[in-house]
């Protein structure tokens, strides 16, 4: 039988309750468009995660289609009639054994996000959160991006039917705009950072409908994004790894992780101690770094925020206090690397395992060298390193200029 690609979703039941403030416990109803607590606060969605206990076991995951919907009754989405997929998630966990023995970690792994629809980690938020839009009756979307995060959720609004204005950094990556303008998105860039792109999009959203769907002030996006954990889990036969190294820009990615961990454990599917989150963040914007260094609870707006990696271009970050949270239950770290070691990690990662990762990807890489190096990580750790887009959307930062040769001409030296 043909299986139509990507996999359409079947009928199934979500165990969502309700949405819950991490910061002051209010609860409030899942089942009408919210965004951010009452206390300026993120929301998250809770789940029977009891009744899903009772009714679910790991092993009915088995045969399920090969994309982020295998988990539709830990997901947000109701009605599989409102699911909105160009075939997401179930990436390609990669075992990197010689880059492994570089950097004297020998059970190194890259979960590879480059291959999801639109290259990036953004299409699980996007999948997610357009698809939730769509069954709450939302009607039109509206939301500041770095860049990836604006290509993604255009593609998906546009799949969804839904009509999307984005603002997006005049120095984001040229191919976020394409991607945004190819796909029909209303598309505006800002002499600024995302910071900036906020700014408009909110002062726009007084005059407009249009949901907001901003990072985190939409409870739906992390949701996909904690799939990339539980992929890492049942990828790895349900044995969390000793560690997890993620490029933080707002930290959504992170925040899902460890609020995957937490369902997993509630669900009895893992147990044993979690693994230890590592934020990476690049030395021109760090602002989730020094927090963790100073012990803070929260973040200060970073000034000036400048590096390549433009997804990790985010001064402040509207859940920082969560992502520290995620950190130091774990055990982890939050450590900064230059432009210079990024580029360096990218070439060497390239060069030793044929993956092409985008800078983001690249900075967590350098990261694993430099905490193997400092005695954080033993030589046997497990450590998966989240490559959160591929290289191929970046490629003005490798410059290749091989010899051109005349038409009759002769490789030199041969
Ligand atoms: C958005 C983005 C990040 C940062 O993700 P957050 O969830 O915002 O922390 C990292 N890498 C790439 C390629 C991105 O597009
Ligand atoms: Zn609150």
């Amino acid at each position: 039988m043909v299986q139509p690609v990507p996999a359409v979703p079947r009928p199934h039941r979500s165990y969502l309750s309700f949405l819950e403030c991490p910061r002051c416990g209010e609860r409030i109803s899942a089942d009408r468009p919210a965004n951010v607590c009452g206390c300026g606060s993120p929301l998250l969605c809770r789940y029977d995660l009891e009744a899903a206990r009772a009714d679910l076991s790991r092993d009915d995951l088995a045969g399920r289609p090969g994309n982020l919907w295998r988990y539709a009754e830990l997901l947000p989405v109701r009605d599989a009639g409102a699911i909105v997929t160009l075939g997401e998630g179930w990436t390609p966990l990669l075992h990197l054994p010689r880059l492994g023995r570089r950097f004297d970690l020998d059970d190194l792994w890259l979960k590879d996000e480059g291959c999801n629809p639109t290259g990036t980690f953004k299409a699980r938020g996007a999948a997610v959160g357009v698809s939730r839009a769509l069954e709450l009756g939302v009607t039109a979307l509206r939301m500041p991006t770095a860049g990836n995060a604006g290509g993604a959720w255009a593609a998906y609004a546009a799949r969804a039917g839904l009509p999307l204005l984005v603002v997006m950094p005049q120095d984001a990556p040229a191919i976020n705009r394409r991607e945004a303008v190819v796909t029909g998105a209303d598309t505006y860039l800002v002499d600024g950072l995302i910071s900036d792109a906020g700014a408009i999009v909110a002062r726009y959203g007084a005059r407009s409908t249009a949901f907001d769907a901003a990072t985190l002030r939409e409870p739906y996006r992390i949701e996909g994004k904690k799939t990339m954990a539980l992929e890492i889990a049942e990828q790895f036969g349900w044995e969390m790894p000793d560690a997890i190294i993620y490029p933080a820009g707002g930290g959504v990615g992170i925040i899902g992780i460890w609020k995957a961990l937490q369902e997993l454990e509630a669900l009895g599917w893992i147990r044993g101690r979690r693994p230890r989150l590592v934020v990476v963040q690049a030395e021109g914007c760090r602002p989730l770094v020094e927090a963790f260094a100073q012990g803070a609870e929260a973040s200060e707006f970073w000034q000036g925020a400048a590096t390549l990696a433009a997804g990790l271009r985010v001064p402040k970050a509207l859940g920082d206090f969560l992502v520290l949270r995620a950190v130091r239950e774990t055990g982890g770290t939050a450590v900064a690397v230059s432009d210079a070691e990024i580029m360096d990690a990218m070439g060497l990662l390239a060069r030793q395992e044929g993956a092409w990762v985008c800078p983001e990807g690249a900075a967590a890489v350098a990261a694993a060298q430099r905490l193997r190096a400092s005695g954080f990580f033993g030589a046997h750790d497990r450590v998966v390193i989240l490559n959160t887009g591929t290289g191929i959307k970046y490629p003005d930062l490798v410059t290749a200029t091989p010899p051109v040769l005349p038409r009759d001409g002769e490789i030199p030296g041969a």
